[in-house]
């Protein structure tokens, strides 16, 4: 069993704040200010360039990689860290484009978050020679999945409203109407079970600062299925993703399997940030995770739903029809959210009307829940989001 007490101890959490926001910026594991301090003053410091073989910064990527992998059911050596989901997410819709090319169309749906739309947008205008994105509504993605698909490119835990897909049906849908599954793991990845290999994905991608808890601006990671790693070809490719990178060929050669897919030069002090943050994850089972956070969101939805008849739930009310976060709607959801926030209580808001709440066993339990529930009940009551400067909207919601 998960010791939720000894996981929530390696997490600075600043007093009197109830932070259920760690689905878009995980908090600061107490080890990643000495892990990243060590790596600039004893590391950089010290070392200068021949930290890249001293201290294996080089072999970070994969080695840290694969530590992500073991949290998301990938193989050995089939996950490597680097750039940003946005690119990563380009990346993957490349090769596998590249890999069907009697086909045109990539699918995708409403629910997705809007840069992967926008990335499979500007690729296709790239390419040009009648590629499209076609987007549905999330409950219409398998009847979409037909012959003329070469692609699915599905987040599996929607950003607003924590609806689930079902990753191994769809993946076998896909595969079955001859398309590549793409799978985006941004809500997923430390927040639910998840078995890449068990579905049969091609390409999975996400982002390591939102559960994994790497920081602002930590790196993203890709996956590419075994039986693809030698014959995925790398459409962003960097000198990192060469077979010889320091033969400085002119002409490129892919790496060897997920290799291939680095780009350039890694940032190493988000990742010294981010190997701090796994050692709390070497702490915790995902099954005992994904239970305390079912039931951390029944009690959340609960609690609120008897205390704020007001809002209305915007999540799927089954649990095993969400991921880590609960959403409500309200008309003035930004302005009642600032309203939390001045009272401790961080979510957040996503246009137009949703108040979303992450919940993050690692170091949240049941009082946080009730301290929640008890703040939002008296916000509503006394109707304390009605004043001018929480309506007022700032630059990040
Ligand atoms: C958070 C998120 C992103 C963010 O992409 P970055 O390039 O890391 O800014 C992209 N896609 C999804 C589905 C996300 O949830």
């Amino acid at each position: 069993m998960t010791d939720f007490a000894a996981t929530r101890a390696r997490f600075q959490l600043p007093a009197g704040v109830i932070y259920l926001d760690g689905n878009s910026l995980g908090p600061l594991p107490v080890a990643a200010a000495a892990r990243v301090a060590r790596t600039v003053e004893a590391e950089w410091g010290e070392m200068l360039i021949t930290g890249w073989n001293k201290a294996g910064w080089m072999e970070m990527p994969a080695r840290l990689g694969d530590r992500i992998g073991r949290l998301i059911g990938a193989e050995p050596g089939t996950v490597v860290l680097g750039d940003t989901l946005s690119i990563k997410v380009y990346q993957a819709l490349a090769s596998a484009l590249e890999m069907n090319p009697s086909r045109r169309v990539i699918l995708s749906d409403s629910g997705n978050f809007p840069s992967d739309l926008y990335m499979a947008e500007g690729l296709c205008r790239t390419l040009g020679d009648g590629y499209r994105l076609k987007t549905v509504a999330p409950e219409e993605v398998e009847a979409a999945i037909d012959e003329t698909v070469a692609v699915t490119m599905i987040t599996e835990v929607d950003y607003r409203t924590g609806r689930k897909h079902d990753m191994a049906r769809l993946t076998a849908r896909a595969h079955a109407a001859g398309a590549l599954a793409v799978w985006d793991l941004a809500h997923s990845a430390g927040a639910i079970p998840v078995d890449l290999a068990g579905a049969g994905a091609d390409f999975a991608v996400g982002c390591t600062y939102k559960y994994l808890n790497s920081g602002p601006g930590g790196p993203a990671f890709i996956y590419v299925a075994p039986r693809h790693a030698e014959a995925a070809r790398p459409a962003l490719s960097g000198w990192l993703g060469h077979e010889a990178p320091f033969a400085f060929d002119l002409n490129y050669r892919p790496g060897r399997g997920i290799e291939r897919m680095r780009v350039g030069t890694p940032p190493v002090l988000q990742m010294a940030a981010l190997e701090a943050a796994l050692d709390v994850w070497d702490m915790a089972a995902m099954a005992d995770v994904r239970a305390r956070s079912i039931a951390l969101t029944e009690r959340f939805i609960a609690g609120v739903e008897a205390a704020c008849p007001a809002l209305t739930l915007a999540s799927p009310r089954n649990p095993a029809e969400r991921g880590s976060q609960v959403s409500f709607r309200h008309p003035e959801g930004y302005a009642i959210m600032q309203a939390l926030i001045a009272r401790g209580v961080i979510g957040d808001f996503r246009a137009p009307d949703i108040l979303r709440f992450g919940f993050t066993p690692l170091y949240i339990g049941e009082a946080e829940v009730d301290g929640a529930v008890a703040v939002l009940a008296e916000v509503m009551d006394g109707a304390l989001w009605d004043r001018p400067e929480y309506k007022t909207r700032a630059r990040v919601t």
